[in-house]
């Protein structure tokens, strides 16, 4: 998952600077600088096909102005930082099972186990 971001059109092996996000409720086609994320609706463009697109009839484009810079030749950085968001966008994770490597007797088990004279047996399998 490391490999640099491809132009998603067909057969396009460009890289993609750009990505396209299709906002259908307002009929809007937006070109913008590369998303760091991919989301629904998202296509990586390369820079020629950035500059070419056309939006479809009764679509709106909106091309961002500067020009499209290509990521930085090092992605690890964004990578880690994209995982890190991700992994914070995730549901709450479980409490680690510290318990299955030391149990915790249930209580009164360690007295009980020995009283006196008298020790408890544990139960045959
Ligand atoms: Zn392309």
């Amino acid at each position: 998952m490391r490999s640099p971001r491809r132009c998603s059109r067909n057969g396009c092996p460009r890289q993609a600077v750009a990505t396209l996000t299709y906002v259908y409720n307002e009929s809007t086609a937006v070109v913008g600088p590369l998303a760091a994320f991919a989301e629904p609706h998202t296509y990586d463009l390369c820079e020629p096909h950035a500059r070419s697109l056309t939006a479809p009839r009764g679509w709106e484009v909106v091309r961002h102005e500067g020009e499209f810079e290509p990521p930085p030749p090092t992605t690890d950085d964004l990578v880690a930082l994209a995982e890190a968001v991700r992994e914070a966008a995730r549901p709450a994770p479980r409490p680690p099972q510290d318990d299955q490597n030391h149990p915790t007797p249930p209580p009164g088990s360690s007295s009980t186990s020995r009283r006196g004279h008298l020790r408890v047996i544990p139960p045959t399998h």
